[in-house]
């Protein structure tokens, strides 16, 4: 298959924009227009007056080597959000073509292709929340330009079968994308390496969740380099500034911690598993590969609001297609963890 046909025309056409820094980066460098006497706000040697660097290259290198994919692979966005966005705008013409979502997912997707003008078809995962080839295929047209997929998938909590999305790369001529935001929690089932042999699979991964860095904004993509290339072509150069690049190096090297954490979620989630199992009320707990539970109870939409006025807020899910009465909770301190189960089994 041939990413190219995919593109957008105006895309494949479109002239990048050239950075002052393109073409010198050395000397004395007059000009970008920038403050060359210093800056009002210091931290570490950053040098915040001068622009970052639109290709990211030692983010990049360092992330290459942490997760072993080459660099021409990684691009880095500002939250997997950017990312999102930027497939959408790169791939599919608006009022023209269209997407497939799998749901119950993640609302941004279908928020997106809204403000992007893209029709939205949707499939669904089974009763188990599992993917089904077939009927994802029956919604796949001509002008089908993008199947979103979430593994392990939010807000239902499970991974997808890597075999079924395989499949569905190599029946397909779209792209697919697979969601990785809560991998860490699940790492050997990550399709990631993947990308080196199916063109059409892009995956996107965050620093929002497991590495516990929400604030700095910071996700990232990584596909085919045809990809990568285009998507660096559309993004606006300097999204990427040089905290937040800061903060992506400092914690790959500090990857340790992010594993302590991923460890203890994992135990606080088994625990909080548990114990919501043996409250009588609650009439279903699904099984979670990420750092949240589903559950299913009576009144969904009541509890959740006499939990908040308690104090404890959870989400609820219950107006979702498939999630009739179901209620999210994010994994939190032990400590949490037994104020949430105790004020929840008042409130039931
Ligand atoms: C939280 C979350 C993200 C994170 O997005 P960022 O913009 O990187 O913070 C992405 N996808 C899913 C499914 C999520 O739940």
């Amino acid at each position: 298959m041939k990413i190219e046909n995919l593109i957008r025309d105006n895309i494949k056409r479109l002239k990048p924009y050239t950075c002052a820094r393109d073409s010198y980066s050395e000397g004395v460098l007059l000009d970008a227009n920038e403050n060359t006497l210093g800056s009002t706000f210091e931290y570490y040697n950053l040098e915040l007056n001068r622009y970052p660097d639109p290709l990211q290259i030692n983010m990049r290198r360092k992330l290459s080597a942490l997760i072993n994919i080459p660099i021409e692979n990684l691009v880095f966005g500002v939250g997997s959000d950017e990312l999102i966005d930027l497939i959408i705008r790169i791939f599919c013409n608006p009022g023209i073509d269209n997407t497939v979502i799998v749901q119950p997912t993640y609302g941004m997707y279908h928020v997106c292709c809204d403000i992007n003008n893209v029709e939205v078809r949707e499939a669904f995962l089974s009763d188990q929340f599992e993917i089904e080839v077939d009927s994802i295929m029956n919604k796949v047209g001509e002008n089908t330009k993008i199947v979103f997929l979430c593994s392990p998938n939010n807000p239902t909590g499970n991974t997808l079968s890597s075999k079924s999305i395989l499949e569905l790369c190599e029946k397909t001529n779209a792209i697919i994308v697979v969601d990785e935001a809560y991998i860490d929690f699940d790492e050997e089932n990550s399709v990631i390496s993947e990308i080196l042999n199916q063109r059409n699979l892009i995956v996107l991964r965050t620093f929002s969740k497991a590495w516990g860095l929400a604030a700095i904004r910071c996700g990232y993509c990584a596909a085919d380099k045809e990809v990568i290339n285009t998507i660096i072509k559309v993004k606006a150069p300097y999204t990427i500034n040089k905290l937040t690049e800061k903060a992506v190096v400092e914690s790959i090297n500090n990857f340790r911690t992010k594993e302590k954490f991923v460890d203890e979620i994992i135990t606080q989630r088994e625990f909080v598993f548990k114990k919501l199992n043996e409250l009588e009320k609650v009439q279903k707990v699904f099984k979670s590969d990420s750092n949240f539970i589903l559950f299913k109870c009576k009144n969904a939409s009541e509890v959740h609001r006499t939990l908040a006025e308690r104090g404890v807020v959870i989400r609820d899910r219950s107006s979702q297609e498939k999630l009739e009465n179901c209620l999210r909770v994010s994994i939190g301190t032990e400590i949490e963890n037994r104020i949430m189960l105790s004020e929840l089994e008042k409130v039931l």
